[in-house]
């Protein structure tokens, strides 16, 4: 099977670029989440994929085939869309088989293909009865099965998951992983929740105002984001991010005044290293400070003002000299008032540059 391929795919809607210069791949047997906050670019970039918008600049490929000027409905994509229509007077069974019509299996074939879908998705008990006899999370799984029955050349899924409730979201999240794991058929899903992204796509793309920021899997974006924005993106409850400036640079280590306070990281496990007086952000996952050691950077004096209760762990939030500070407490974690340091490994660091992007570490080649 072919892969699915974007070169500086561009939109503009007049003097407005909503998608910019988006180059990536999607394997044959890959899924692909595009991920992003809301207006940066995701449905557009797979309503040119599928042919529904017209490309300003760059191509799509369906394998070695250019297939940016092809009508839609000779793309052969399937998709399945946040809202999803049925046909009302067709039954599940029917609705699910109607997207069979056009390839003309022999009905051996369509019985087995809607018997399988049905299983995986869970509507085997469901199929004589009529969409408004079905419950929301029922009715999705029809429109998801209806796309999936068919074998075209790539299947796209723009928030398939969005009218749900949070428990059918977390059911239904891995029986599409499970059905996606079968389909053989370069995937691309859009979300703007990271979590969905995170458990469906084999990588992610994040998006942000029309641009790929980063491509990678899910990960591998986690721990080793692209710049400040990734990081931020990325990861509940948010990385914290807390800006400074590298007062000296040596073999051994990094001077960084951070709001006042001196912190010093060793710099070995760096690839490369800010030039002193170059602003620097440090991020770290407030998860980190749980589980610092003794030789740990300790950020002294951050005052509570607000201790969020999530069940076994506590999300405080504090003021550290005018930066906000989150870190996730086990138990009830500290009350709103209270004066604590918080801990980090320097292992556990993130250090961005002037310029937002992540600084590497030479431990990255392993990793990757
Ligand atoms: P959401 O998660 O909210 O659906 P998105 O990332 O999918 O957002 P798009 O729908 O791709 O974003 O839109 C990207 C930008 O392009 C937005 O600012 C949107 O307002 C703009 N846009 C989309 N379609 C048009 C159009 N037909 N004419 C003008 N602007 C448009």
């Amino acid at each position: 099977m072919n892969e699915l391929k974007l070169t500086g795919l561009t939109k503009y809607f007049g003097d407005f670029a909503a998608v910019r210069d988006v180059d990536l791949t999607v394997k044959p047997d890959e899924v692909l989440c595009l991920l992003g906050p809301s207006g940066c670019g995701k449905t557009t970039t797979l309503r040119m994929i599928a042919g529904l918008e017209s490309a300003t600049q760059g191509a799509v490929y369906f394998g070695d085939r250019d297939v940016t000027h092809l009508p839609a409905r000779d793309r052969d994509v399937a998709m399945a869309f946040q809202f999803y229509a049925l046909y009302p007077d067709l039954t599940v069974g029917q609705n699910l088989a109607y997207p069979l019509q056009a390839e003309a299996p022999t009905p051996a074939e369509s019985a087995d293909r809607l018997a399988r879908i049905a299983e995986i998705l869970q509507l085997t008990e469901v199929l004589d009865r009529y969409p408004h006899q079905l419950s929301e999370g029922e009715k999705q799984r029809v429109a998801v099965g209806r796309c999936v029955i068919r074998a075209p050349n790539a299947f796209l899924f723009d928030e398939p998951l969005s009218r749900l409730d949070a428990k059918l979201r977390d059911e239904m999240r891995g029986s599409i992983r499970k059905i996606l794991a079968t389909l053989d058929r370069p995937t691309v899903i859009v979300t703007h929740d990271q979590l969905e992204a995170m458990t469906m796509g084999d990588r992610i793309a994040v998006m942000r105002d029309g641009k790929v920021e980063q491509i990678g899997r899910p990960l591998d974006v986690f721990e080793r984001p692209a710049n400040i924005f990734v990081a931020g993106f990325i990861g509940t409850p948010q990385m914290n991010l807390l800006k400074g400036r590298c007062l000296a640079v040596n073999d051994t280590g990094l001077e960084v005044d951070l709001s006042g306070q001196m912190i010093r990281l060793p710099s070995g496990p760096f690839a490369t290293l800010p030039q002193t007086g170059a602003e620097v952000t440090l991020g770290f996952r407030p998860r980190a400070a749980a589980r610092a050691q003794d030789d740990a950077v300790s950020l002294q004096a951050a005052r509570v003002f607000l201790s969020e209760n999530m069940g076994a762990e506590t999300l405080v939030h504090s003021d550290w000299n005018g930066q906000n500070l989150r870190v996730l407490a086990h138990g009830p974690g500290h009350p709103e008032g209270q004066v604590h340091d918080v801990q980090v490994d320097p292992a556990d660091l993130t250090l961005f540059g002037a310029d937002g992007i992540r600084i590497t570490r030479k431990s990255d080649k392993e990793a990757a």
